[in-house]
């Protein structure tokens, strides 16, 4: 998780629409700067200028503490020293880390195995086949696969301890860390006394409040198929977060293949080119973007209407680019902008 993307900078599947021209009122911040391996946009509104200042200041801090403690690129992050030390070896956590973990569990359960943050071996084994320029062997697959599943690593809450149950297991927040990033940016901002806010990180958004102008915030989804946006959110305390092939994948063989992994069978999703979520809070909607990308969107509509998934509603942009086909749920609709 966290690191630079394979296909170069992140190219934000979500881009924030500015507010331009606004009557005098309360004071924005606005400051961009690459983080987890990405491009982070971090915006304040405020009573004033000092105040909306320190509310960026106060949102880059949590983007940060994230990236410290749950980077599996970062050996010494709370997540590195989980994968690297021996099977069995409790390892106490922080708050933040141990309830990233406790919600990725949930929602592994939740979305029956398709999301599924101890997928890092199935990452790691299609990302060094790729860089070999080849697909995995059959028996390496078999292997990797089996290192992968919710009952891998084992939480002790109260102790806030948490351990592998086996070598070579392997935790990737990826899929989930950036929107809980997201979620504790925001927390800091309204406490260091912004009215509005809007957290972006390569793509993936939280809006709390509204702009500066009093209007909710409005954020675009990029087109999957080609340049410009495929459609404008109106969002005020929402979060949406959007996975897909099209953001990173490998090649191999001149084919591409997603970085998202369905567990279920060890190769890449392959489901829809687009997935768009949207959430009251950047956790729920990172993860679930993720899952959706592994499911059908029959299967995921299924999910949905049986209550698997509550509050969430989804975008799904699938066909090609000469035919482009969106299905959404209802509740998506009541977001699209005017
Ligand atoms: P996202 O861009 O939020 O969909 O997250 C994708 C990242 O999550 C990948 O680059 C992997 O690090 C990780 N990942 C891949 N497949 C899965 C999966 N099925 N469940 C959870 N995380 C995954
Ligand atoms: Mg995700």
């Amino acid at each position: 998780m966290l690191r630079a993307r394979t296909a170069g900078l992140a190219v934000a599947a979500v881009a924030v629409l500015g507010g331009c021209q606004r009557p005098p009122g309360p004071a924005r911040a606005s400051h961009a700067r690459e983080i987890m391996g990405t491009l982070a946009e971090v915006t304040a509104v405020a009573a004033d200028r000092m105040t909306a200042d320190a509310a960026v200041a106060a949102g880059y801090a949590r983007l940060e503490d994230v990236n410290r403690l749950m980077s599996d690129y970062v050996a010494d992050s709370e997540v590195g020293r989980l994968n690297s030390l021996p099977a069995g070896t409790p390892i106490a956590v922080s708050p933040e880390t141990l309830h990233c973990l406790q919600r990725a569990l949930e929602i592994c359960r939740a979305s029956g195995g398709t999301f599924d943050a101890t997928c890092r071996p199935l990452v790691r084994l299609w990302k060094q086949a790729a860089a070999e320029g080849r697909l995995p062997s059959a028996d390496e697959l078999r292997q990797a696969r089996a290192l992968v599943g919710p009952d891998r690593i084992a939480i002790d809450a109260e102790r806030r301890c948490v351990w592998r149950v086996a070598d070579g297991v392997q935790v990737d927040l990826g899929g989930i860390a950036k929107g809980y990033a997201l979620d504790l940016a925001a927390e800091a901002m309204r406490g260091a006394g912004a009215s509005g806010a809007l957290v972006n990180v390569g793509g993936d958004v939280r809006a709390v409040g509204r702009d500066a102008d009093g209007r909710p915030w409005q954020v675009g989804v990029k087109h999957p198929f080609q340049d410009g946006l495929f459609a404008v959110l109106s969002l005020t305390d929402r979060a949406v977060a959007t996975s897909g092939v099209q953001q990173r994948f490998y090649e191999i063989g001149g084919r591409r293949y997603s970085h998202i992994i369905d567990p279920r069978s060890g190769w890449p999703a392959e489901q829809s080119p687009s997935v768009t979520v949207i959430a009251a809070d950047g956790l729920t909607a990172d993860a679930w973007a993720t899952a959706f990308s592994v499911l059908s969107v029959e299967e995921g509509r299924g999910l949905i209407e049986a209550g698997g998934a509550p509050g969430v509603e989804v975008l799904w942009i699938s066909g090609s680019a000469e035919e482009p086909v969106a299905d959404m749920t209802p509740g998506f609709a009541g977001y699209l902008a005017e």
